[in-house]
């Protein structure tokens, strides 16, 4: 009877291992999954390191990267946040020193929130606790890691597709962009900045982005979306 019992709790532990399903969308999910447990326990092992919240340091990080004062309305679209989990957010940065509020340049009724040379440090530490996943990512070939980014991309662009999360500033869906039809051979190409790009240097966050129209964004991510399918087989 034991050695019964024994056979089925094996049964149904090997039984439990595909519980996102067995099919490959079910093992991208169940990894990405395992990858966003790390990330969360990484962020608040730093964060509480630094009396913060990730919520805090993520927000700390936007304010650098866009180098200028935010209202906070733009804080809670880009952060994915609520309006009220924002306001409590900046409002405890602020009462740390790391924030102020001032009125916008372009509206005298609205608030801007910007960093202080206190937060400009304690984000500049903020960028560092995704290192261990950069370390893990650097482990990968130039290839791999090539089509890791590629493929994030697109889910990125799905996402944003299904308003699951908020639209980047990115190469992909900007009016410079111009995409290779073989990357390999002849690279990407920013019309603004004159730059030729691979793969792996389109922006996700470019501050001199400007949105293309909708049939101008469609075509860019239809022949992107054709060389990666390539790029895939490919590798095979
Ligand atoms: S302006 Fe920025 S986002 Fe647009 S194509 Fe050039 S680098 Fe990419």
């Amino acid at each position: 009877m034991r050695r019964l019992t024994h056979k089925w709790n094996n049964k149904r532990n090997i039984m439990s291992e595909g519980v996102y399903g067995e099919q490959p969308t079910g093992r991208v999910t169940h990894g990405l999954l395992r990858l966003s447990t790390a990330m969360r326990s990484q962020a608040w092992e730093w964060a509480e390191g630094v009396g913060l919240t990730p919520t805090q340091g993520e927000i700390l990080v936007l304010l650098m990267q866009r180098k200028g004062p935010m209202r906070l309305g733009e804080i809670a679209r880009e952060t994915a946040l609520t309006a009220a989990t924002t306001s409590d957010a900046v409002s405890t940065l602020e009462g740390k020193g790391l924030v102020e509020k001032r009125r916008a340049l372009d509206d005298g009724r609205a608030l801007a929130v910007r960093l202080t040379a206190r937060g400009r440090t304690a984000a500049k530490k903020a960028l560092q606790w995704p290192d261990f996943l950069a370390k893990a990512v650097g482990t990968l070939k130039d290839d791999e890691q090539a089509a890791f980014y590629r493929t994030l991309l697109k889910t990125i662009h799905q996402l944003e597709s299904q308003q699951q999360i908020p639209a980047h500033r990115m190469c992909l869906s900007c009016s410079h962009f111009q995409p290779s039809k073989n990357p390999k051979k002849t690279p990407h190409h920013c019309l603004l900045l004159q730059i030729n790009m691979a793969d792996t240097d389109l922006r996700l966050d470019c501050s001199v982005y400007e949105e293309a129209d909708i049939a101008m964004q469609k075509k860019g991510w239809k022949v992107f979306a054709q060389v990666t399918c390539l790029a895939t087989s490919r590798g095979r």
